[in-house]
């Protein structure tokens, strides 16, 4: 195929792609950014399948469609709430690609250099694409299990770590020394391998380093680091669609990781640097917060609560989601709503276990958007409403955040729901969140503990209020 047709077409995906970054801010054209996303990546794939220089396609194109069954197979199989594994592990394919096309970019001795600066040039390409890649493999396994509970989610804390990986860092800047601009042509090929196990052991060590609690900001830092690294791929294959992919993946997860890192009271630098938030050697602990007597509920006694209110404020969490108790709250919703109570969702920026998880769960509710609002946007309306029913969740509504400075989580943005007339609690049991704290919210005058599922409970109360 004639090569300016392939660039209107990269040229075509990469505007798609970014009307589909777009789309996705926001809920209503969610769908129509995903679709966006899904042509442009269509019309990429299948245009570089006719650049002129693509050889091999018998062997590629069925490796393709098994890959691409294995994909849609897993991805229609997860649960909502293993959605961040399943991004790590995809991150971590990138990585492991980066590095691949490399080492494998490095080994084509039918690449010709018109200069020796255009072939410095390359290598570096090569060098930082296997660096970026190497890490982005081995911290995004690291990633996949400490979510999936394969690894433990305590920080590993060895001492003097943050000089161990400025030791690495150094020495694979003294590699690309030795590799960038060597004579002979592809002689190097030592300095790139050892650079790369460097890059796995550090890409590792970083994420080992970060405790459970943060592993949200990690994973969107991973998606960025995936980013760089198909960028720095789409520079050594001088393939112009991957380097708009990769530098609109990587600033974007950049960015996302900037927000949930204000969310959480984080510092982005220290993401970066891995390791933070957490002393050396310190496990996450309960907090020392006031305990007290805590109240329980019965399915009866709230319904009549909901009766008599005029506004709520729902809070759903993580529980909800494993519960999916989404359609049930959403019919109550609607009954109460009905009845002529301002009922709406309040949504923590870390709500669950990934980005807008609350959200993705009440939109296949069909909860109307203009009654799904953000943190920021909610907050302020808690003193003025009757009841706040907590549905699953629990650090996002730790109010030690703001008043323990001796909490793991201090300094984090909560919602306010104690500020509400009555707060119900909807879980199980008197068992702690993500993060291992202590909630003082449970044993507060205004709160009830509504003990059980979510999604039976929230069933119960709707027959209950029905009545
Ligand atoms: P939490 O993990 O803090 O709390 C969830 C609560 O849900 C638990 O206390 C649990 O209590 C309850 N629960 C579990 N199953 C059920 C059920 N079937 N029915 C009713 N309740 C249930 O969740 P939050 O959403 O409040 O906070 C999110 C946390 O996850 C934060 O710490 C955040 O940093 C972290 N995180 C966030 C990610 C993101 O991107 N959003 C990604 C990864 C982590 P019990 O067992 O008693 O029922």
């Amino acid at each position: 195929m004639n090569a300016g047709i392939v660039t209107v077409s990269y040229i075509a995906a990469s505007v798609l792609f970014i009307l589909s970054l777009g789309g996705l801010s926001n809920q209503e054209s969610a769908r129509r950014g995903n679709l966006y996303g899904v042509i442009g990546m269509a019309i990429a794939i299948l245009f570089t399948l006719f650049t002129p220089k693509m050889g091999g396609l018998e062997l590629l194109v069925p490796v393709m469609l098994v890959g691409a069954a294995i994909g849609a197979v897993v991805a229609a199989r997860v649960q909502m709430t293993a959605m961040p594994q399943l991004v790590a592990g995809f991150h971590s394919f990138v990585g492991l690609a980066a590095v691949l096309v490399g080492i494998a970019n490095y080994l084509d001795t039918s690449i010709v250099y018109a200069t020796r600066v255009e072939r410095v040039i390359h290598e570096a390409e090569i060098f930082i694409g296997v660096f970026i890649g190497g890490l982005t493999f081995t911290g995004s396994i690291i990633a996949f299990g400490k979510l999936q509970g394969i690894i433990g989610s305590k920080p590993l804390a060895i001492p003097g770590r943050h000089g161990i990986n400025f030791s690495m860092i150094l020495f694979s800047i003294y590699l690309g020394g030795l590799f960038v601009g060597a004579t002979p042509e592809h002689s190097q090929l030592m300095p790139l391998m050892v650079m790369t196990l460097v890059s796995f052991v550090l890409g590792a060590h970083l994420v080992m380093a970060i405790g459970g609690a943060d592993m949200p900001v990690v994973v969107s830092m991973l998606n960025s680091y995936s980013g760089w690294a198909a960028a720095a791929t789409g520079f050594m294959l001088s393939n112009d669609v991957l380097i708009v992919v990769g530098s609109l993946v990587g600033s974007s997860g950049a960015i996302l990781s900037y927000i949930m890192c204000r969310a959480m009271a984080r510092s982005f630098i220290s993401v970066i640097l891995g390791g933070f938030g957490v002393e050396a050697g310190t496990v996450v602990a309960s907090s020392s917060a006031e305990q007290g007597t805590v109240t329980p509920i019965t399915n009866d006694e709230t319904a009549a609560l909901l009766r008599e209110s005029k506004s709520v404020i729902i809070i759903p969490g993580y529980g909800m989601a494993v519960a999916q108790a989404q359609h049930p709250v959403y019919e109550m919703t609607k009954f109460l709503r009905d009845r002529g109570c301002n009922v709406r969702f309040a949504i923590h920026p870390v709500a669950g276990r990934l980005p807008g998880h609350m959200n993705v769960l009440l939109a296949e509710a069909k909860v109307p958007y203009d009654i799904v609002l953000e943190m920021d946007e909610i907050n302020e309306d808690f003193p003025s409403t009757d009841v706040a029913i907590v549905l699953g969740a629990n650090d996002i509504v730790n109010p030690g955040a703001q008043d323990d400075p001796s909490s793991p989580i201090y300094g984090m943005p909560v919602l306010e729901c104690w500020k509400a007339g009555t707060v119900i609690v909807s879980k199980r049991s008197m068992a702690s969140g993500y993060s291992g704290v202590d909630n003082p919210l449970f044993y507060k005058d205004n709160t009830r503990m509504l003990f059980g599922d979510a999604k039976k409970t929230v069933e119960a109360v709707l027959a209950a209020v029905k009545q």
